[in-house]
């Protein structure tokens, strides 16, 4: 079996990211959220992007209506039944991935691989809520997906070698590059890049420096293309928040103990870009520090 029908299961920005690039490489795409709502919106999403990037000139017009046409909205799981591969990118949060893959396999065929694009959470306690421990893997998509070059692939305990090769085959056809990475809380990228991020959200809670100060030392003194905070509102802050709760219990360290002010504002549902509001507001033509 060769990975063709690919299911796709949360419609947000790395969901429609995954869509809009596996349709792009000819693969078939079902697309699925909590309601039809949100997948209009993940579709409107990858039409705008795609328009964006024949603009450019990466891709041509006859890319743009092929790969459209690929996608299509599955509004129940029963959908995915012809799916060779479905990748679970809802919200981070563990029960309810749980709770997708448990309702998820009883409706696939038996081979079909099931793919998690979890920043944090471990794939070996995820491929528990699965019938198929060895079919399931970690597929970590960067964001924005149809930009960012880096894939981690990450085997859980059970995740047989078939899994891994077929899903590793399926990864290059996207021309993404991988980094194999071990089953540990965050994997290598946020391992290293959320503690940073959280170090950042200190250092602006302890008055070190302001939102402004914080973006320009970084992005300049750094050599980083972004700040800090930026970055965590693009990434969204209350993925930023679980994943640093993933590292903390997983690791049993309080270094990576989430700062309060980080929490204050997920609780303030300033979840960053995607809620117009988080370390900057994005109301007006140009983001304004929060703080
Ligand atoms: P997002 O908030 O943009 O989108 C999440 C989507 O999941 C929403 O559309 C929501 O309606 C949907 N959802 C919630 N419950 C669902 C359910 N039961 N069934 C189907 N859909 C459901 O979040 P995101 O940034 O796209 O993150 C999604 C996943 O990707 C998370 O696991 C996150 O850790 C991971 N991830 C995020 C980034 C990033 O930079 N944001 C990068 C790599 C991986």
């Amino acid at each position: 079996m060769t990975i063709q029908k690919v299911g796709v299961i949360g419609a947000g920005q790395m969901g429609n990211g995954i869509a809009h690039v596996c349709a792009l490489s000819g693969f078939d795409v079902m697309l699925n959220d909590v309601s039809p709502d949100r997948v209009e919106l993940g579709l409107a999403t990858i039409n705008g992007n795609l328009a964006r990037q024949v603009k450019s000139g990466r891709i041509s017009e006859d890319d743009r209506s092929s790969a459209l046409s690929k996608i299509s909205s599955a509004l129940d799981y029963e959908a995915f039944a012809q799916c060779d591969l479905v990748i679970e990118t809802a919200v981070e949060d563990e029960q309810v991935k749980r709770k997708i893959l448990a309702d998820l396999c009883p409706v696939l065929r038996e081979d079909t691989f099931v793919g998690t694009n979890t920043s944090s959470i471990s794939i070996t306690r995820l491929a528990a809520s699965t019938d198929r421990p060895e079919r399931f893997i970690g597929i970590h998509f960067m964001n924005p997906v149809p930009v960012m070059e880096l894939v981690e692939l990450i085997r859980g305990i059970a995740t047989g070698d078939e899994t891994f090769t077929q899903v590793r085959d399926f990864v290059k056809k996207l021309d993404k590059t991988i980094a194999v990475s071990e089953d540990f809380p965050a994997f290598i990228v946020n391992r290293i890049l959320l503690p940073m991020i959280n170090e950042a959200v200190y250092t602006l809670y302890e008055g070190v420096g302001s939102v402004e100060a914080i973006d320009k030392a970084m992005r300049l003194g750094a050599r980083h293309p972004m700040g800090p905070l930026e970055l965590a509102d693009f990434i969204g802050l209350d993925t930023c928040l679980s994943i640093m709760q993933v590292l903390y219990e997983g690791l049993a360290d309080t270094k990576y103990r989430p700062c309060p002010l980080l929490v204050k504002y997920v609780e303030a549902g300033w979840l960053g870009r995607k809620t117009n509001r988080g370390f900057y507001d994005y109301r007006g033509d140009e983001p304004v520090p929060t703080r």
